[in-house]
């Protein structure tokens, strides 16, 4: 088994050929970054809470050391996956987002306006509501984004190592039945391309 170093640089070599480079963001290209344990860069501080997997951040392409010596066929899948998020700027857009909702200055006047004219259980209501959508857009997003990132994927390697690849890691990330989330996308990939089950 090759060091972890030089497995590393075969990751961002392959990463370099897998992503399509931006006509007009020449320099918007993957940088991979190796995840020991539950290390996590400082600028990322939810990945301390990870332990396996393939992140994508900006440009950053972020593995965790567990899946650094997997296949070839598997890592060709997960880095096309990781650009496909890289080359559509998701974490940009989730940035957006994200301030969007919780740095609005209209949001939390119109909730303070409920709370003042009408009292608090109505104020906690509108609350509960803005909660509950919020969570159903960034849910929504997020479905939007991870396959789009598929396709992307699917582009580059193929559909059947996306579905091996997507398979692999449910498995290895939550156990046998894997998570109802991935079993989707799964499912959603052998429809679309038609795959036997
Ligand atoms: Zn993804």
């Amino acid at each position: 088994m090759a060091p972890d170093f030089q497995q590393t640089s075969i990751w961002q070599k392959e990463a370099n050929e897998l992503c399509k480079p931006i006509r007009w963001l020449p320099f918007w290209r993957p940088r991979v970054i190796l995840k020991r344990g539950r290390f996590s860069p400082w600028f990322w501080p939810v990945l301390w809470f990870t332990k396996s997997g393939a992140f994508n951040l900006f440009f950053l392409l972020i593995v965790s050391e567990d899946l650094l010596h997997c296949s070839p066929e598997r890592r060709r899948a997960i880095l096309a996956h990781e650009c496909g998020h890289l080359t559509h700027f998701h974490a940009l857009v989730w940035i957006a987002a994200a301030t969007l909702v919780l740095r609005n200055d209209f949001i939390r006047a119109g909730l303070s306006w409920v709370g003042a004219h009408l009292g608090p259980w109505p104020a906690l209501v509108a609350f509960m509501a803005f909660l509950a959508l919020s969570l159903t857009g960034f849910r929504a997003l997020l479905y939007w984004f991870e396959h789009q990132a598929d396709d992307y994927a699917v582009a580059r390697v193929g559909a059947l190592g996306v579905v091996d690849t997507l398979e692999w890691l449910n498995g290895k990330m939550f156990g046998t039945d894997g998570s109802p989330w991935v079993n989707a996308r799964i499912r959603r990939l052998r429809d679309l391309h038609r795959l036997p089950a």
